[in-house]
């Protein structure tokens, strides 16, 4: 019987993932977990090893669970692994339904790790069109010359993979809701397609699909549960929660896990334990509380942005004229099978032009800069406190005013992140703004 079995008194099966978010896997070997309350922050660069053959041993089982398992660890330098961040990994892989997670210091640690232990020189990844604007900077910027192609197709309809898929194809990567337009993208036929193609293929050239689900978190979505490969997070959002510390995660298969250690080891975006620590201690525990709440809002706050005179359209997974509703209801569900369409609204306001409705987008998100109390003119999302923000502009700069159409980004679109106030609060802050353009 393993360690983990042995000390594990409770079948946690039995309870809620409400519950269980909050007491993650109780029992660890990283740690005399069981008799702190709350782990403990562990703060060491590097560890004593007691004797050279210890060491030796050490270094012999670091990303070699294939043929160590998961045995009690021997940390040896924090960059390898040491008890915050491997607790925090058993938490997030244990509510997001995966065998393994890895976290990185930032999202975009995670996804450069998912990618990079997937592709090489020669090889082609197919993505969705409408994507975080770092994300297509690293596919745009960096994989051109690693000889790594990238071409981008519209996955809402996902047939449109169908004549995509190539010999050199090795990945497909989304995101869903996606950032900042909230395309959401039908995870199972996606998935099956892919499956498809790879049945004629050996197992070195299987495609495999990443999707990026900071947008939803665990709490309403997990793609791993319709056969997604790897989920990439952004602890620094929803999962975080404070907006207090960075952080990232590959969430997928425990045979991927040894090479996202030596990948993460190497290329050193190590997440810091002082984030990991925060992470697992307010963030994941408080996630379903917080995520409920932020959704409640958002959906009011919708439904009074859809029938506004100054509002061209509303986007919203959880609104029934959304053209991707749908969809949304099949697979955006929280621990107990609830429709849960986020926390995060796209809208656009009227103008007579693409330019007239961006010149009142501008106007409209400098007035709430100055004048709003419960709203942020910020970046980010998944925090506290409401934050609004203009992707042409900011989030999505990357993408050139010519471009922003094909990318599926309005050049007066707004991006509001629900945060925790009372939602009739943000609604008369809205309302004040949406004055000025009346
Ligand atoms: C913020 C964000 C990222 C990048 O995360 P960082 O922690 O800032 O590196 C990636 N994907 C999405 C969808 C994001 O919103």
């Amino acid at each position: 019987m393993s360690e983990e079995k042995k000390n594990n008194k409770f079948d946690e099966t039995k309870y809620s993932m409400d519950t269980r978010i909050i007491y993650g896997k109780n029992i660890s070997t990283k740690w005399d977990y069981s008799h702190h309350v709350t782990a403990p922050i562990s703060s060491s660069t590097t560890f004593r090893l007691d004797s050279v053959e210890r060491g030796a041993h050490g270094f012999e089982r670091f990303a070699n669970t294939k043929v160590f398992g998961e045995e009690t660890p021997i940390f040896i330098y924090d960059r390898l692994g040491e008890p915050n961040k491997d607790l925090l990994e058993e938490n997030l892989a244990y509510v997001e339904n995966g065998e393994m997670a890895v976290t990185f210091a930032t999202g975009m640690g995670a996804i450069s790790a998912a990618l990079g232990i997937c592709v090489g020189a020669g090889d082609e990844i197919i993505a969705h069109h409408t994507l975080y604007g770092c994300t297509i900077s690293l596919l745009n910027n960096w994989y051109p010359r690693y000889n790594i192609n990238v071409k981008y197709i519209d996955l809402t309809n996902a047939d449109n993979l169908i004549g995509a898929l190539t010999d050199k194809t090795k990945v497909v990567y989304f995101e869903s809701p996606a950032n900042p337009n909230l395309d959401i993208i039908d995870i199972k036929k996606i998935v099956k397609i892919i499956s498809d193609f790879n049945s004629s293929r050996d197992e070195e050239h299987q495609v495999l699909s990443i999707l990026d689900n900071t947008f939803s978190t665990p709490f309403c979505q997990r793609p791993i549960e319709f056969g997604v490969d790897f989920v990439v997070h952004s602890l620094t959002k929803g999962i975080g929660g404070f907006g207090t510390d960075m952080g990232g995660a590959v969430i997928g298969k425990r045979k991927y896990k040894d090479i996202l250690l030596l990948y993460r080891k190497d290329f050193g975006a190590v997440l810091s334990p002082k984030s990991a620590w925060a992470i697992l201690t307010y963030g994941l525990p408080t996630l379903s509380l917080r995520t409920r709440n932020q959704i409640q809002s958002a959906k009011k706050i919708a439904n009074y942005l859809n029938v506004h005179p100054a509002i061209e359209f509303v986007n919203y997974p959880g609104l029934s004229n959304y053209k991707y509703y749908e969809v949304a209801k099949k697979q955006m569900v929280d621990f107990n099978g609830e429709f849960s369409p986020g926390t995060l609204i796209y809208f656009v306001l009227k103008g007579k032009n693409p330019a007239a409705s961006k010149e009142n987008g501008s106007k409209f998100m400098d007035y709430i800069a100055d004048k709003a109390y419960t709203m942020n003119l910020a970046v980010s999302l998944g925090h506290t406190r409401t934050l609004i923000e203009h992707p042409a502009s900011m989030t999505h700069s990357v993408v050139p005013p010519e471009k922003l159409n094909e990318r599926g980004i309005d050049a007066g679109g707004v991006r509001l992140a629900i945060g925790l106030e009372n939602v009739d609060d943000i609604i008369k802050d809205l309302d004040e703004a949406l004055k000025i353009i009346l």
